[in-house]
Parts: C-alpha cells; structure tokens; sequence
C-alpha cells in the first residue's frame, strides 16, 4: 500500500458539487482508502484571469494502484465530470492532480511525481499543510519552507 495526496480542482457547473463527487469516486477506486480531506478552498486562478475562481481541496489516500493506473483512473473521473481539453489552465469541471505517490519520484512522458508545481502553489501547499503540517515533498523539502515564501492571499477557506 502507498500513501498518496491528490489535489482536486474545479472551477465550472457547480464546482463543489465536482469536488466532493470526486472525492466519494477516488474512495470508492479498487484497492483505495480515503485516509483524509482537507477544507475546500475558494482561490484565483493561475494562469488566464478570465474565469471563475476555482474550489480546491487535498485528499490522502491509502492505495494498492500502481501510479499509472491511478493516473489513468483519475483521468476517467475526470471525463465521467465532462472534462474538455481547452486552453492551458484554463476553465475545467474537474482536475485530479496527483501530488505525492510515497515517496517516490517518476519522471516519464505521462506523469511527473511529485507533482511539478506544486512547490509553487498556496492553493496546494495550504491544504497539504492541513493534513500533515510537516510533510516532506521530495526534491523540493518541506511544505513549511516552500510556503513561506509564497503569500497566500489569494486563497480563502470556505
Ligand atoms: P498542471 O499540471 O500545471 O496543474 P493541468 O492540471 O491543467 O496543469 P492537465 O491538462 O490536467 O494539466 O494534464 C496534462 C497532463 O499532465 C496529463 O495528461 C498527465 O499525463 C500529465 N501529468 C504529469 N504529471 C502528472 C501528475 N502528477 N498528476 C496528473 N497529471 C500529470
Ligand atoms: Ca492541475
Ligand atoms: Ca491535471
């Protein structure tokens, strides 16, 4: 079993309602355990300012999945959600991100671990934060350090 923290985002239709969705459909996964949900958080967008603000939250789970078919499972909630491919950080009904796999780092065409912006994001470090307040993130250190650097005005929880 590995211990892994996704970050879940939404910004269109609803996007609690896709969030907490997602969060019963990531539980429900084969070989997977919900282990712990931050607060959800309202928060500006990254890049192109001309769309709603987004909902994020951070979930750690418990899962026998390999990181490729969790990838690939995700990707299907995230089309069972009427995810569409637009413009780069653009709009999305829902993003499932994974941001820790144990303590492993990958690096292939598909996935990158630990997730490659996280260091540079309040949006995932705050909730991370709230689940394990010293949490590791390999290649980067820790949470608290990274964090500190960042302002975190743009995110507010809900
Ligand atoms: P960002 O990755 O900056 O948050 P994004 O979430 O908008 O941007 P997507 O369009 O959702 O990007 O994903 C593009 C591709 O990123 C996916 O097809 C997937 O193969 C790849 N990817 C690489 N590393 C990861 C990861 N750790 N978690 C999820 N997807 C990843
Ligand atoms: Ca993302
Ligand atoms: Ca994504």
């Amino acid at each position: 079993m590995n211990v892994v923290y996704l970050g879940l985002g939404s910004n269109l239709d609803g996007p609690e309602n896709h969030v907490k969705t997602a969060i019963k459909e990531v539980s429900q996964l084969n070989q997977t355990r919900l282990l712990e949900c931050s607060s959800f958080y309202k928060t500006t967008p990254v890049g192109p300012q001309d769309q709603p603000d987004f909902i994020n939250c951070v979930v750690k789970l418990e899962t026998g999945l390999s990181a490729h078919i969790l990838l690939s499972e995700l990707q299907k909630i995230e089309r069972q959600h009427g995810r569409e491919r637009g413009r780069h950080w653009g709009p999305r009904t829902l993003d499932l991100d994974i941001l820790l796999y144990g303590e492993m780092t990958i690096k292939d065409d598909k996935l990158t671990i630990p997730h490659p912006e996280m260091a540079n994001r309040e949006f995932v470090l705050v909730p991370l934060m709230e689940i394990d307040a010293d949490i590791l993130i390999p290649g980067c250190g820790m949470a608290s350090n990274l964090i500190s650097r960042l302002d975190n005005h743009s995110i507010n929880r809900i």
